[in-house]
């Protein structure tokens, strides 16, 4: 960081960012990524689902990534970036937690998101291990178990409906929720599919030998379970794209950051992808969307330089630099062409 500004400063160093800063590297831009370290499956010893790395510790996985990005020059750091103030022309300045400022002509926003955790006893410590939301992360690892899900409001029945594919033995937990405020299609759907209900409020989890054995609820009953699939709040990490006025979207889990095909936002010069645009973004969702997001700006800042050279040239300017740049743009110009042929 011994020049502080990048053509692309990318927050966030999970699939998202990475993805995009691989794909930016490669297009010879100087990129830093900057990462807090916080990835949302980091609770998981498993990551699943992403082709020809089923089963990697999602660790391990993004080990492999800084690896590859640092060898096309990209710089990571490891630090909050706690503040953004946009020009309105599509260049921006961050503030990092440790004082340092960074100039980025454009920025590529994937922080993720938080997952907000029922406040029952034992649930955070066995989040990701044995207590999961997920069946597309999971399920399979947990097959023909004795799984509870639980119902509060709502997208209970449709977990209990998705693990009941994965094992016969579910259970729907109301967790307080009265019977009656159960819709009778609910009601339908969950006798059709053999998923029995349990009333009453849950009290703890009994875990043993580091391993969820029962689900105790306040009358002290235990139901033997040895999987609990809860509903997480899943809240965007989107300080920065707030700090910046980015226009967001209300969706039934909330608002979300609105954004076009590409991860363009409605701040000039600010893309945002990953889990932080909508909370179905599975790992390889989140890769897919950063190599977007990274296409798009790449084009973006190409084109930008090259306008700015031919506008320099037609008022007689012919500088190195303008000359290069118009040789990038033509370059560019005709890989489009081959792409529109
Ligand atoms: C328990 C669990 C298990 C999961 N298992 C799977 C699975 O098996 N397969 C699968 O496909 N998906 C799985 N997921 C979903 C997966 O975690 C997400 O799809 C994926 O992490 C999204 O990647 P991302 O890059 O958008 O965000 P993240 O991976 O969360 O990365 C965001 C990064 O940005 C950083 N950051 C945030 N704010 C700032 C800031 N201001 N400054 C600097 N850095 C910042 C964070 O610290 C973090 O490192 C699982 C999720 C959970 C909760």
């Amino acid at each position: 960081m011994q020049n502080n500004t990048y053509e692309v400063v990318v927050v966030g160093g999970g699939a998202a960012g990475l993805s995009a800063a691989l794909v930016l590297g490669r297009s010879r831009r100087s990129v830093l990524v900057i990462d807090a370290g916080e990835p949302r499956n980091a609770p998981a010893g498993h990551m699943h689902g992403y082709p020809s790395r089923d089963g990697m510790a999602p660790a391990e996985f993004l080990a492999t990534v800084r690896e590859e990005v640092s060898a096309y020059g990209v710089q990571i750091i490891s630090v909050r970036v706690t503040e953004a103030v946009a020009d309105g022309q599509g260049e921006l300045d961050l503030t990092l937690a440790d004082g340092r400022q960074v100039h980025a002509r454009r920025l590529v926003v994937a922080t993720g998101l938080v997952d907000e955790l029922p406040a029952i006893p034992g649930v955070a410590e066995r989040w990701g291990k044995d207590v999961l939301h997920c069946p597309y992360c999971h399920g399979w690892e947990v097959r023909d178990q004795p799984i509870g899900v639980l119902y509060p409001k709502g997208g209970g029945v449709h977990q209990a409906l998705l693990f009941r594919q994965l094992s016969q033995d579910v259970i729907l937990f109301l967790d307080g929720v009265s019977e009656d405020a159960v819709p009778n299609v609910e009601w339908q759907l969950l006798q059709a599919a053999g998923i029995g209900v349990v009333s009453g409020s849950i009290e703890t989890l009994e875990v043993t030998d580091d391993r969820l054995t029962g689900v105790r609820l306040t009358d002290q009953h235990v139901l033997s379970r040895t999987v609990l699939v809860i509903p997480p709040r899943m809240v965007p990490r989107d300080d920065l794209l707030s700090m910046l006025d980015a226009k967001k979207n209300d969706t039934p889990l909330g608002p979300f950051v609105e954004t076009d095909a590409t991860g363009m936002t409605s701040v000039p010069g600010v893309w945002a992808a990953g889990n932080n645009t909508g909370p179905a973004e599975q790992v390889v969702n989140a890769a897919s969307a950063g190599y977007r997001a990274a296409v798009a700006i790449n084009a973006n800042l190409t084109f930008t330089d090259a306008e700015r050279a031919a506008e320099q040239r037609r008022a007689g300017v012919f500088t190195a630099a303008n000359e290069q740049a118009a040789a990038r743009a033509r370059a560019a110009q005709t890989a489009e062409e081959r792409w529109s042929a």
